[in-house]
């Protein structure tokens, strides 16, 4: 892959892209992202990513350097020059690199914030073989921290959740804490019982998808019942429908749970709908 990369205010070849070892992020995760979807060549939901980007970085006190127009224009500067059809934008900014390690952070005035953004081109995307047959999913403990709100590039546990469902012969893991699940490793978790669509509360606990955001926006447009309340592994399993949402996963069933199908193992007819009307509406939006 010879991809068109940014860096501080440089669009590069991704071999020559550059950032220091003293970087916050590459030592402390000291940064927060987004990924933003395209499909066809727009940006879906791009208002929502750079509202919950400002907010990562105020609870951080990491200056944002860029107005909106600025973000929207680097990444459609990148979706043109990588010819970006249907994958995604990965933006990350980190507290910047001071000429040292320290706990401490640096005064901003003297240290910029680090900004990178890259392409990740999935073709096909919105026709993904997961969201025709649905994946299987384990649950784990939730033993991160307690800012899970705040989108961090803190990502070692849910990539070890990823590693242990593989491991278990399933496709990711849903992490329960205190007997309830919480959310997947990369999307939020739901389930669908008589018609209502159940899903965690928004809290520190979770991160505040904008998926989910729009999602339970258009399931109440369409006169569906939601409940924003924890569940159980049991419960998940007892569901008639289950499924997560991402930027990237969109509306993906779920199918199977700790080992155990979920109803007949295969996707309703409620999630398969959502996801319809999740790509459809969308899109007419999509900048
Ligand atoms: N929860 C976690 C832990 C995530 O990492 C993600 C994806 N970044 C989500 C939920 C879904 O958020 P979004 O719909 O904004 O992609």
């Amino acid at each position: 892959m010879n991809r068109t990369v940014y860096v501080n205010g440089e669009y590069l070849p991704e071999t020559e892209a550059k950032v220091s070892i003293f970087d916050r992020g590459f030592l402390m995760a000291d940064a927060v992202y987004e990924v933003t979807s395209v499909l066809g060549g727009k940006l879906i939901d791009f208002d929502g990513h750079i509202v919950r980007l400002q907010r990562s970085l105020d609870e951080l006190e990491i200056n944002n350097p860029y107005t909106r127009e600025e973000w929207l224009n680097i990444h459609r500067e990148l979706v043109q020059s990588n010819d970006l059809v249907d994958g995604g934008i990965y933006l990350q900014i980190s507290r910047g690199a001071p000429n040292d390690r320290d706990f401490v952070w640096p005064d901003p005035e003297m240290t910029a914030p680090t900004v990178v953004l890259f392409t990740q081109s999935k073709p096909g995307l919105a026709n993904s073989p997961s969201a025709q047959a649905g994946i299987k999913v384990i649950s784990i403990e939730d033993i991160r921290w307690g800012r899970r709100d705040i989108k961090t590039v803190q990502l070692l546990y849910p990539s070890m959740g990823k590693m242990m469902a593989q491991k278990a012969g399933a496709d990711d893991a849903w992490m329960v804490q205190d007997g309830h699940v919480t959310e997947g490793t990369s999307n939020n978790a739901y389930i669908v019982k008589d018609g209502s669509i159940i899903t965690r509360a928004l809290s520190n606990n979770i991160l505040h998808g904008i998926t989910r955001a729009a999602v339970l926006r258009f399931a109440d447009e369409a006169q569906m019942k939601i409940e924003e309340r924890n569940f159980t592994i049991e419960e998940a399993q007892q569901a008639d429908e289950a499924f997560i949402t991402s930027a990237s996963a969109f509306v993906t069933p779920v199918v199977e749970l700790d080992g155990q199908k979920i109803s007949s193992g295969a996707p309703g007819s409620i999630v398969p709908r959502l996801r319809e009307i999740y790509l459809e509406e969308s899109m007419k939006t999509a900048i």
